[in-house]
């Protein structure tokens, strides 16, 4: 499949993030049965797993999107922008931070401070997707779906230059042979 100038090819498929995304519900159903969390979906790229996750979370919980990003093109610039979003206040709150893919770790890494420094009780991630460079620094995460190579990859809600976010499948970059 093409998109603008690059290629792409598929890597996951929709029936397996339909079965990835139902047992990490039932992992944190089981760990928050008699908590109240607060989940925090992190926009743009997490619409999509969020809301396919939120339908098999069975507890009873919050939902607040906040938006954050350190990405420009195909690569992270390591530029945070502040989070914006939750004014409420989550004083004494279980966060549950949603993410789509944690590939520096950057975004999660800021995001987790900020929720601690504002009193949080307690601050956890699931995200779909981990690269290795995530791995490689020991970001915490406590719920992950697949782990990846450090590849570009997009569709369910994951874009390439603002393209590509409504697709059901995952998609990895194919790279021309002399960049392998
Ligand atoms: P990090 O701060 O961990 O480097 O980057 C996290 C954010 O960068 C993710 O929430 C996501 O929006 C974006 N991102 C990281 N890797 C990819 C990727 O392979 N494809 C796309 N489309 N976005 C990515």
């Amino acid at each position: 499949m093409k998109l603008k100038d690059l290629e792409f090819k598929k890597l996951i498929p929709s029936d397996r993030i339909e079965k990835k995304v139902a047992s990490l519900a039932d992992q944190i159903n089981k760990d928050y049965e008699n908590k109240t969390p607060v989940f925090l979906p992190v926009l743009n790229g997490s619409f999509m797993f969020a809301s396919d996750l939120l339908k098999d979370i069975t507890v009873l919980c919050r939902v607040s999107f906040v938006k954050i990003s350190s990405y420009s093109g195909t690569a992270s610039t390591g530029q945070l922008k502040t989070l914006i979003g939750h004014d409420e206040s989550l004083f004494g709150l279980d966060i549950i931070i949603v993410e789509d893919i944690v590939d520096s770790g950057l975004t999660l890494q800021k995001i987790m401070e900020d929720l601690k420094g504002r009193g949080a009780k307690s601050v956890e991630a699931v995200a779909l997707l981990r690269k290795q460079s995530a791995r490689e620094k020991n970001i915490e995460v406590k719920y992950v779906g697949f782990e990846l190579d450090n590849e570009f990859v997009l569709g369910y809600g994951l874009d390439y230059d603002g393209l590509g976010r409504n697709l059901r499948d995952i998609y990895k970059q194919v790279l021309p042979s002399s960049e392998k």
